[in-house]
């Protein structure tokens, strides 16, 4: 499970707070020294535990936390709204194109789970929103990544545009645009090459596709595992090719936190969705609400 170790230590810390009847400074004070290290032991970016840490007790020492009949739950409460602003506040739906197709192109380190996650994506966008959609492999370097998308597209029932290992990507998902146009399909995937670690031509290959079919949506998919790391990736693939939501894979694993709590804060983007298996259904809107629950309890 997902951020046990930090819900643990949360929890506990919380617990001892919780039922006071009255709460002092330095009471806030000790309580926030546990949640800094429990964050910081979760992999959670400095400056963004420094932020929260700021924030919460500027908070929990205010007059209406102090002066209400239970103030203890009241920081209990700030703790949780905190940390559900932290990874992003309100749910962010997908923008889909006024006129189709609507194109979505997939981004990521590879192994991050960029083309399972492209299938998934695809497989929930035809089912909650009833659309139609093409998956275009434009990944020419991973001699498997065409083959692994053909197998995703079979097992979903969904077509799959490819031109082999030669293609120029920039040319596979200007033709994959115009196949979908034709073939009615209102949502093109592409699933786009990944790299061991990021580098310029990698960079540069993305914004060449990016400037050719002008995508709705870049979803940089991240594996959770990664930690604060992730964050730092998300934030380079951010600034070099642009991102408009992020997709968090492996969160069925038994991830710290730190990505989930320092993506949203070091880059500003939202997460969108939330990886939980390797099955093609194991995906689902991340609500940031519901993971600040699931965390404390
Ligand atoms: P890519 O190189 O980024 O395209 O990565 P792949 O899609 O090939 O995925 C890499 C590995 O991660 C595969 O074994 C996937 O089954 C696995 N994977 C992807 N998403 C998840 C997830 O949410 N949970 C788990 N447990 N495994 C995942």
């Amino acid at each position: 499970m997902a951020f046990e170790g930090l819900g643990e230590r949360l929890q506990q810390t919380l617990q001892k707070i919780k039922g006071k009847g009255k709460v002092t400074e330095a009471d806030v004070k000790e309580m926030m020294r546990e949640v800094r290290f429990a964050l910081i032991e979760a992999d959670v970016n400095l400056k963004v535990v420094k932020e929260f840490v700021k924030k919460v007790s500027e908070r929990a020492v205010g007059s209406d936390v102090m002066q209400s009949l239970t103030p203890g739950q009241q920081v209990v409460k700030i703790v949780r709204d905190e940390l559900a602003e932290l990874m992003g506040g309100e749910t962010e739906a997908i923008t889909f194109a006024k006129k189709p197709p609507t194109v979505i192109m997939m981004v990521g380190l590879q192994g991050a789970g960029k083309t399972t996650t492209t299938g998934k994506l695809a497989n929930l966008i035809r089912k909650k929103y009833n659309r139609k959609p093409l998956l275009a492999a434009a990944d020419v370097y991973r001699p498997a990544a065409i083959q692994q998308l053909e197998t995703i597209g079979k097992q979903l029932g969904m077509p799959v545009f490819q031109l082999g290992t030669e293609a120029d990507p920039v040319d596979i998902a200007k033709q994959a645009v115009a196949k979908a146009k034709e073939d009615h399909n209102d949502v093109v995937f592409i699933d786009t090459a990944g790299r061991l670690q990021i580098d310029e031509d990698l960079m540069q290959e993305l914004r060449n596709i990016h400037d050719a079919v002008k995508p709705d949506e870049v979803y940089l998919v991240v594996d959770a595992m990664t930690g604060q790391v992730a964050a730092n990736v998300a934030e380079t693939f951010d600034q070099q090719v642009g991102v408009t939501g992020v997709v968090l894979t492996k969160l069925d694993g038994d991830t710290r936190g730190g990505a989930a709590l320092s993506i949203r804060s070091v880059t500003g983007k939202p997460i969108k969705f939330a990886g939980m298996g390797e099955k093609l259904d194991a995906l689902e809107p991340f609500h940031p609400e519901r993971m600040a629950s699931r965390i404390l309890g």
